[in-house]
């Protein structure tokens, strides 16, 4: 039996939206294709916790998709924005905020001397190939399989979760020729990148990567892996763009770069560094950046880039950070991680819960997870039963077997004792 509870008011909606938009929503996971039962509509979000039209509490672990790193509604953050905004929401002009949130991240992350404010990830990822494409001089790239860096039409090859979900190999609408030049690896399979190098001898603009893995489920990367990825694009005369975008300041202060020792020639971020607000970015030496217009030859353009609001919501939200928040995150992290990995084995669950800090995922498998391929042994069909048992009773996860789940700064110890009592109760309900 699922607890009782209405979602009526979100039902409503959804039918509603589903004339209006394709699936009723503006960004396809969002649909819970992948675990059945209607989307919840939220109306209000503080702290760790979010409430729906139906007046339905939750305890949120997909915190915007990573982006929400303080909490939801953090004053801090709500009234830089309330503030900024009763100022003007944009004037197609540079602004004061730029500068504060471009000496933030310059600080904070040791290889990037110049940045480019953006409005998504994908379109930093998008600035970042081209440029290194023009430093370069050459027109190959490698990603890995079940690594997302964005709705990219070059890079909509095996880029996990949302597309993953539906089945599709690929997307409609990219052409072959565009997808060409672009080659697939298995994620920690640093000789698999090295066969793709000698074999295109020059040929290799750039390596994409998520330094963790946060796209297919978390999948960390195996010590040495992402040293070797630094060697071989330096022995090749490749760029390595780190993409940032989920691990950028949630999983430390100067990111996965900073915590693993390895520096990406382009660094992209996005998410957290919004706070919540629509931003992206793109980073690099100031050599490189200088190729971007208007003082270099890429183009590369944004009428709302650095707009005041998204640049105050994100320099309140980065201001916010201090060392001890990272501490703080690993020990909620490792609390939810144990509590989890308990329940699992009072009910002989063939679980695998990885997590890097503040990213926490279950894998239901018993297969190691360290690619895209042992990431999709897990037992989708189990995942989306779980998931709405686990929704009945408030918590609410990302919609599909493949996400990685976030903590907040606002997630407490009684948060994870809930969650995991919950999970508990899920379970028993899930066996009779
Ligand atoms: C979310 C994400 C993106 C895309 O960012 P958008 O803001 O959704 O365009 C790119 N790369 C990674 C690693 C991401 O997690």
């Amino acid at each position: 039996m699922m607890a009782t509870r209405s979602i009526a008011a979100s039902e409503k909606l959804y039918k509603s939206a589903c004339d209006l938009m394709p699936g009723g929503v503006n960004s396809p996971v969002r649909a819970f294709r992948a675990v059945g039962g209607t989307p919840i509509y939220f109306s209000k979000g503080k702290g760790s916790k979010l409430w729906d039209v139906d007046g339905n509490e939750y305890i949120d672990y997909v915190c915007s998709w990573g982006a929400i790193l303080l909490g939801h509604a953090d004053a801090r953050v709500t009234e830089a924005v309330s503030e900024a905004a009763s100022r003007g929401t944009s004037f197609g002009a540079p602004c004061e905020a730029e500068i504060d949130l471009a000496e933030l991240v310059i600080d904070r992350i040791p290889s990037i001397e110049m940045v480019r404010f953006v409005n998504s990830g994908s379109e930093a990822n998008m600035g970042a190939i081209r440029l290194a494409r023009a430093a370069t001089g050459r027109s190959k790239l490698i990603k890995f399989a079940g690594n997302y860096h964005g709705a990219i039409d070059s890079l909509l090859a095996k880029s996990g979760s949302g597309v993953a979900t539906f089945g599709l190999p690929d997307s409609a609408g990219v052409p072959a020729s565009v997808t060409r030049e672009t080659y697939l690896v298995n994620y920690n399979d640093a000789d698999g990148v090295e066969r793709i190098f000698q074999a295109h001898p020059g040929g290799v603009a750039a390596m994409l990567v998520e330094p963790v893995a946060g796209n297919m489920g978390l999948v960390p990367p195996e010590p040495g892996f992402l040293e070797k990825l630094r060697k071989l694009c330096d022995d090749h005369g490749s760029l390595l763009i780190l993409d940032e975008v989920m691990t950028g300041f949630r999983v430390g202060m100067g990111g996965a770069s900073t915590l693993f020792g390895v520096h990406g020639d382009i660094t992209v971020m996005g998410k957290v560094i919004g706070g919540g607000l629509p931003v992206g970015a793109y980073g690099a030496n100031r050599k490189l950046m200088e190729m971007v217009a208007p003082v270099g030859p890429v183009y590369q353009a944004g009428t709302l880039s650095g707009n005041p609001l998204a640049m105050a919501g994100g320099f309140a939200a980065l201001s916010a950070l201090e060392s001890k928040s990272y501490d703080e995150l690993e020990k909620i992290g490792s609390l939810l991680q144990s509590g989890l990995k308990e329940v699992f084995e009072n009910y002989y669950i063939n679980a695998q819960v990885q997590r890097v800090g503040s990213m926490i995922s279950v894998f239901f498998t018993s297969a190691q997870v360290l690619d895209f391929e042992t990431a999709q042994t897990t037992d989708r069909m189990f995942f989306g039963r779980l998931f709405n048992e686990l929704l009945s009773r408030g918590i609410y996860l990302p919609p599909s077997a493949l996400e990685s789940w976030f903590i907040s700064l606002s997630h407490s110890e009684s948060d994870i004792d809930r969650t995991v009592q919950a999970l508990s109760d899920s379970l028993k309900a899930l066996s009779q």
